[in-house]
């Protein structure tokens, strides 16, 4: 079987142009636009790109923007005193810290004081815990995605065997209790898991999220399953995911491709949930 490529970039520009329609709904009826607030500690190269990318997207869709950008030498408590006012602001429906953050900063521990109905990356410990008990909240943005390119291919997950390497807080512990909630049977393998390939080859629906190129074979890929790659390697050859596409694709049934298929997809998520936000604010 050859499989049928999941086209990202597609389905992220489809989410964005419906939220872009539904804040237009939104600003119609009379509601203040929603707000994103971004808040970069430092001069990091690549997190400048990413909350420039954010806020771009932002804008397309009718969010407006909050773009703070502080000197690599901020005070901890400097950063604080920025998140607690934006909690405070009622323009601001979402808030998000990009990390990682300067030494002096605690990124982490600042990430569990915003406010948890701004929490747009759904990373404090009430959203994991409103996610956790299947309790509406917002949700972290890659895993969404994830669950969005399987619901825009009619995957079907009731029942079927789903299998997700890797658990970290970000992305394979919040993609599992996604998983559960549509009622797959999901089993979490991570660096200790004994004999990753059989546990792989049980997949109807198999999640890489390691970060380590070509960690998933092609023969450990069932035949007709579908596979969804969340790496992002950066190597010799480019940009690669965990699963060996070439391989993989020979026998699956559908495939995100690396780059363009979970990558485009967060930042979509992340524009929907600062819309959902507000609307619950
Ligand atoms: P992480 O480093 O926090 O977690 C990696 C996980 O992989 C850990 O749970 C670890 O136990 C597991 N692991 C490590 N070695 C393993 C092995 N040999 N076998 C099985 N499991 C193993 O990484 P993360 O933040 O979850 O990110 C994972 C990957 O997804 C990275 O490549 C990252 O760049 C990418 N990512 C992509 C997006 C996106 O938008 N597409 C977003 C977030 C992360």
């Amino acid at each position: 079987m050859a499989a049928e490529i999941i086209d990202g970039k597609a389905i992220a520009q489809l989410v964005r142009s419906e939220v872009a329609a539904d804040v237009a709904d939104w600003v119609g009826a009379g509601n203040a636009p929603p707000g994103l607030a971004t808040v970069l500690v430092g001069d990091d190269a690549a997190s400048a790109v990413y909350v420039g990318g954010k806020q771009r997207a932002s804008a397309e869709v009718g969010i407006e923007g909050f773009d703070h950008r502080l000197p690599q030498d901020t005070a901890h408590q400097d950063v604080e005193r920025v998140l607690r006012d934006l909690n405070a602001d009622p323009r601001v429906s979402g808030i998000l810290l990009q990390l990682p953050t300067p030494p002096q900063v605690d990124g982490p521990a600042l990430t569990e004081i915003i406010d948890p109905a701004k929490d747009v990356d759904g990373l404090t410990p009430i959203s994991a815990g409103l996610l956790a008990k299947g309790r509406p909240g917002l949700r972290p943005c890659t895993p969404q995605g994830v669950m969005e390119l399987l619901r825009r291919h009619d995957v079907t997950l009731a029942g079927a065997e789903a299998v997700v390497v890797g658990r970290s807080e970000l992305v394979g512990k919040p993609l599992a209790a996604l998983l559960l909630a549509e009622h797959a049977t999901v089993t979490v393998c991570h660096s200790r898991t004994r004999d990753l390939g059989a546990v792989c080859r049980r997949a109807d629906v198999l999640v890489a999220a390691v970060g380590r190129p070509g960690l998933v074979r092609g023969d450990w890929i069932r035949e007709g399953a579908v596979v969804i790659d969340v790496g992002i390697n950066r190597t010799e050859q480019g940009l690669t995911g965990d699963v060996e596409f070439e391989a993989a694709a020979e026998r699956a049934r559908l495939i995100t491709p690396v780059p363009g298929g979970v990558g485009p997809m967060t930042i979509a998520m992340l524009l929907r949930n600062t819309l959902q936000a507000a609307r619950a604010a």
